[in-house]
């Protein structure tokens, strides 16, 4: 029997993480966008328009990131040795403030060349308060799967301007934004509510923002218990813990994902696990900005799902899932003993838990026929990938950006033989050249 398809990857060992602990050697053919089969074993009479070879490879499912933010890339290396509060106050407020479109899209260019040249084919992606449409312009033309949103501000110490909005006006932008993007590119994109942090949203703008996601079937992402002056502020404003304080406004539930979780107060776990609210562990931005340690164990133990994110560029400063893993993979150790995270754990943190933490379990997350075809092929002949033995252990522990070879997100090739092929690379690095130069003299008269 003779079949046609679209693509064909062949000749890996396909690690589909719909169960942990799962690999064989086979293929994965796709027919418009979807997985068409994946065989168990060679796949015989196969004819592809498209072939590509996975040899000694491993074919996953494309890589979730549950908390980036691509627009602030320009000020990546610029933004070191400084906790929270100050680094949002001294340097990426600042500099949020002194973007124009141009600038935007430029740091969307670089941040999405990133994730994918790394493996990552979905993101749930944090914008600032203007030019969002960009961001969504950009991640419409390098296809890269995206949930995104403009932030929200409306109040804070230290907050530019520029960045101040007003209640009402910051809602209706968001709604625009996701009545025009929400579901384009054939659902590739969609739109998330994206309040910055309880210190920088009143409380009506907090309620206005669960209401509008609800009201349209949009997830909601902020950040919460990152640092203790952060929570410390959030209980003398409020009254309450950063968690209660957020569930008393209505962002919590399955549809929300909150980034960090790190300083949690006793009945947040519950909390959390009973209203299916997901947490996004970032661990390298976590360490960088001397934020603390989120006890992933202890929450995955109370219920709670977990999803991975490289945060900003400026607080990390890359975008590689590897290193996140490679962390949460190790980084637990310390609180809980050498058997804290199954490596299989983290790499289902990296997958399936980050496309469900976003909305996006049926479609992506792990390979299987009648899902999106999401893929990510990583060469096994790289040095720290050698001998060939547990794959969880070879990816968590092992593996590099270096070892991403091919990347495929809704059926297209973004990735082939390491070069990103959705946008010219070099036009990328001129962008960000000429932006880079142009924000950072404008974020000086800001300053000045
Ligand atoms: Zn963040």
């Amino acid at each position: 029997m003779s079949v046609t398809c679209d693509l064909i990857v062949r000749g890996g060992t396909v690690v589909p993480m719909a169960r942990d602990g799962e690999s064989f050697r086979g293929d994965v053919l796709v027919e418009n966008g979807t997985i068409l089969e994946i065989t168990h074993g060679p796949a015989a009479g196969v004819s592809a328009a498209t072939e590509l070879d996975a040899s000694d490879g491993l074919i996953l499912p494309g890589f979730v990131q549950a908390h980036v933010h691509v627009v602030q890339s320009l000020l990546r290396h610029r933004a070191d040795h400084l906790e929270l509060l100050d680094w949002l106050r001294l340097k990426t407020w600042p500099y949020e403030a002194a973007l124009d479109g141009d600038d935007v899209q430029a740091a969307a260019e670089l941040g999405i060349a990133e994730l994918l040249t790394t493996g990552t084919t979905t993101a749930l992606d944090f914008g600032t308060t203007h030019d969002h449409g960009r961001v969504f312009e950009t991640a419409e033309r390098m296809g890269i799967r995206f949930v995104s949103g403009k932030t929200h501000m409306d109040m804070g110490d230290g907050v530019p301007q520029a960045l101040l909005e007003e209640t009402s006006q910051s809602l209706a932008d968001a709604e625009a934004l996701g009545h025009r993007w929400h579901g384009r590119a054939g659902g590739r994109l969609r739109y998330a509510v994206t309040p910055r942090f309880a210190l920088s949203c009143t409380r009506e703008l907090l309620v206005g923002c669960a209401r509008l996601a609800r009201d349209n079937g949009w997830l909601v992402q902020t950040h919460a218990a990152e640092n203790r002056d952060e929570t410390a502020k959030v209980r003398a404003i409020t009254g309450l813990g950063n968690i209660a304080y957020l569930d008393s406004v209505g962002c919590t539930g399955s549809d929300v994902v909150l980034a960090h979780g790190i300083h949690l107060e006793p009945d947040d776990p519950g909390l959390l696990a009973r209203s299916g609210t997901s947490i996004c562990h970032c661990p390298g931005a976590n360490l960088k900005l001397a934020s603390g340690i989120a006890d992933v164990p202890a929450l995955l133990e109370a219920g709670v799902r977990i999803a991975l994110g490289a945060d900003g560029p400026p607080c990390n400063n890359r975008l590689s899932i590897f290193h996140e893993m490679s962390l949460a993979g190790t980084l637990h150790n310390l609180r809980h003993g050498p058997r804290a995270l199954n490596p299989w754990s983290v790499l289902a943190m990296a997958t399936r838990e980050g496309a469900r933490a976003i909305g996006l379990g049926e479609i992506t997350g792990t390979l299987e026929t009648g899902k999106k075809a999401d893929m990510t092929v990583l060469d096994g002949n790289g040095w720290s990938l050698l001998p060939e033995a547990d794959p969880a252990s070879r990816i968590v522990y092992g593996a590099g950006p270096g070892d991403v070879r091919h990347v495929i997100v809704d059926g297209r090739i973004v990735v082939r033989e390491r070069t990103l092929l959705s946008m010219e690379p070099d036009t990328i690095r001129s962008h960000v050249h000429e932006a880079a130069r142009a924000v950072m003299a404008r974020m000086e008269e800001l300053v000045a």
